[in-house]
C-alpha cells in the first residue's frame, strides 16, 4: 500500500520497484521458498497465488486509473476496499494453512494417522463457532469396534492393531476430506462433520457401518472379519449462545452415552 502511494504522488515508477510485480515481489519469493515445500500443491496455495495475482491487478488498475484522469474517488475508494479486503483474505488463507501444520505435526495418533484427542476441544469449539455465525449445524459421530477384546484374545494383539489401522483407513475413503477423524481411545473413534445436519451424519454412519462388516483383514495368513457399532448426534447452533468447554464436554458424554444403546441393541449397528 505504502509502495502504491508512492507510485501515486509519482515520486517513484513500478519499474523502481520489484515489488510491482507478481512474480518478483517479496511475497512470491517467500510463496515459492523452498522452505516451505508443503504448502505448495494445496488448495490453499493456489488460491493465495490466485488471490496474490488480483492483488498485482487491483494494484495496477488503481495506478492506470489515477494516471488517466478520469476516475471518481467512489470507484477509487472501491477498488481500495477490493484491494485491502483481498489482502485480508491472503492472511485468512495462510492463518488456514498455519492451522493444517498444526494439526498435522502435533496432533496425529502416531498408530492410524487419525487426529489424537490432544486438540479436540479447541477443534470443536471453533468449529461449532464457525457453525454459529454461519448459521449451519454440525455433528458428531462415534464408532466402537465391537467385541475388539475377543479379537485380541483370538489373533493377538498386533492382529488386534491391523484391525484397527483397516477401520482407521475406512474413514480416509468414506468421510470428507474437511471432516475432523479423532482416535478417541484405543478402538473408539470420534468424527466432527463440520456443515452437516443430522440425518446426513446418520447415512455417513450407515454407510461406514456397513463397509466395516464387509472387510476382511489378513494378518499372518489369517482373515479377520470385524464390525463396528456406530452412533450420531446433531448439534443445533441455533440453541448456543456461548461455546464453552463444558458445551463440548456435553455433547462428548451425549454421544457416548447413545452408543451403549448401539451395544445394547446387539451391537453392528448405527444408534
Ligand atoms: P464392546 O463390543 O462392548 O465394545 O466390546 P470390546 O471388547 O470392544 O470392549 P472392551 O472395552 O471390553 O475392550 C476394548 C479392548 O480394546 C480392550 C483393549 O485391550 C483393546 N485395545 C485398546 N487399544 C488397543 C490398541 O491400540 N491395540 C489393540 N490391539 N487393542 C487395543
Ligand atoms: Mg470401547
Ligand atoms: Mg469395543
Amino acid at each position: 500500500m505504502i509502495i502504491l502511494i508512492t507510485l501515486l504522488d509519482g515520486s517513484a515508477t513500478p519499474e523502481q520497484y520489484c515489488e510491482f510485480d507478481p512474480t518478483k515481489c517479496p511475497f512470491d519469493q517467500w510463496l515459492h521458498n523452498p522452505t516451505i515445500p508443503y504448502i505448495v500443491g494445496t488448495r490453499h496455495f493456489n488460491d493465495i497465488q490466485n488471490l496474490h495475482v488480483l492483488l498485482h491487478q487491483l494494484g495496477e488498475h488503481i495506478l492506470s486509473l489515477y494516471r488517466s484522469g478520469k476516475f471518481d474517488y467512489k470507484t477509487m475508494i472501491q477498488i481500495l476496499l477490493r484491494l485491502d479486503y483481498t489482502s485480508l483474505e491472503i492472511v485468512n488463507e495462510i492463518a488456514l494453512i498455519n492451522d493444517m501444520l498444526i494439526i498435522d505435526e502435533y496432533t496425529k495418533d502416531p498408530m492410524t494417522g487419525l487426529l489424537s484427542r490432544l486438540l479436540l476441544d479447541k477443534i470443536m469449539m471453533n468449529q461449532i463457532d464457525i457453525a454459529r455465525a454461519t448459521e449451519n449445524n454440525c455433528a458428531l459421530i462415534m464408532c466402537d469396534l465391537d467385541h475388539f477384546k475377543t479379537i485380541n484374545d483370538n489373533y493377538g494383539h498386533l492382529a488386534g492393531d491391523a484391525v484397527i489401522q483397516d477401520f482407521a483407513a475406512l474413514f480416509q475413503k468414506t468421510l470428507r476430506k474437511s471432516d475432523f477423524i479423532f482416535r478417541f481411545g484405543g478402538e473408539e473413534f470420534l468424527i466432527l462433520l463440520p456443515f452437516s445436519k443430522y440425518h446426513e451424519a446418520q447415512s455417513v454412519a450407515s454407510n461406514l457401518c456397513q463397509q466395516a462388516s464387509n472387510r476382511e483383514v489378513t494378518f499372518k495368513g489369517e482373515k479377520i472379519s470385524y464390525t463396528v457399532s456406530i452412533d450420531t448426534f446433531g448439534i443445533d447452533t441455533s440453541l448456543i449462545t456461548f461455546v464453552a468447554k463444558e458445551t463440548i464436554a456435553d455433547y462428548i458424554q451425549s454421544v457416548d452415552a447413545k452408543l451403549y444403546l448401539a451395544k445394547q441393541n446387539g451391537r453392528n449397528r448405527v444408534e
